[in-house]
């Protein structure tokens, strides 16, 4: 009998608090996919924070919340 594999799609999201970054850039350099970047405005303590600008290749891997820190990144996962 031939076997068939059924490959899940494994859809992430992360939710980062823009007020808690310290725009240190450690989440930037961590993702595997390229899903953040740093914004161009201040926050409100004059940091540029990370941003969740490429949100379809991410798989919910939550490396970028281990990186942090500031524990500013919330990390939603479905398969
Ligand atoms: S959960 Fe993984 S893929 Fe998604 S932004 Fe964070 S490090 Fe990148
Ligand atoms: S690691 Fe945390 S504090 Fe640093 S840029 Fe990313 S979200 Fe901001």
């Amino acid at each position: 009998m031939k076997e068939t594999t059924i490959k899940k799609k494994i859809l992430g999201k992360i939710v980062i608090d823009l007020e808690v970054c310290k725009g240190c850039g450690y989440c930037i350099s961590a993702c595997p996919n390229g899903c953040i970047s740093q914004d161009d405005k201040f926050n409100g303590s004059g940091y540029y924070p990370a941003i969740f600008s490429n949100a379809g290749p991410c798989t919910g891997c939550a490396i970028c919340a281990y990186s942090c820190p500031d524990i500013a990144i919330e990390v939603w996962r479905e398969e």
